[in-house]
């Protein structure tokens, strides 16, 4: 029943959203006709009352949470997933992957600028890890000996 001639989808500053043209929404009302909704008990209507009571809203946000709802369709009806595509989604949000190509950008953006350095415990100058133990710590150690 929707195709994308019948559906106009629109993007402003309120956001986007789908409106359905004339046709598609009177189809819609169509195939409602006829069903009946399962009674509500006394019950629910009193939990559903007690639920909005004390919640107000000015007759301008009312307004305005009108305008805004008018035509939208939540961006999840009619979408539906099933457990292997929810477990996909949840893996790929546990970790970024990276491929060969970002690894390799990102190691050369490091080259050159992080160097683990170390200080010398005999005469507590510091240096880049490779010369310290070349020259210093014990070498060091035994030039301030000797
Ligand atoms: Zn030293």
């Amino acid at each position: 029943m929707l195709d994308l001639k019948s559906v106009f989808i629109y993007n402003n500053s309120k956001g986007g959203g789908i409106v359905f043209s004339k046709e598609v929404r009177e189809k819609m009302s169509k195939a409602k006709l006829g069903k009946t909704r399962p009674p509500i008990t006394e019950e629910t209507r009193k939990r559903m009352s007690k639920a909005k009571l004390g919640k107000t809203y000015s007759a301008e946000s009312r307004k305005r949470m009108s305008e805004g709802m008018k035509g939208r369709i939540p961006w999840n009806v009619g979408k539906s997933y099933s457990d292997e595509t929810k477990q996909k989604m949840s893996d790929a949000k546990k970790g970024i992957s990276w491929d060969a190509e970002s690894i390799k950008k990102r190691a050369d953006s490091n080259r050159g600028k992080k160097r683990e350095t170390t200080i010398c415990p005999h005469c507590n100058k510091e240096g880049g890890k490779a010369a310290m133990i070349r020259w210093h710590n014990e070498n060091c150690k035994k030039l301030i000996e000797s």
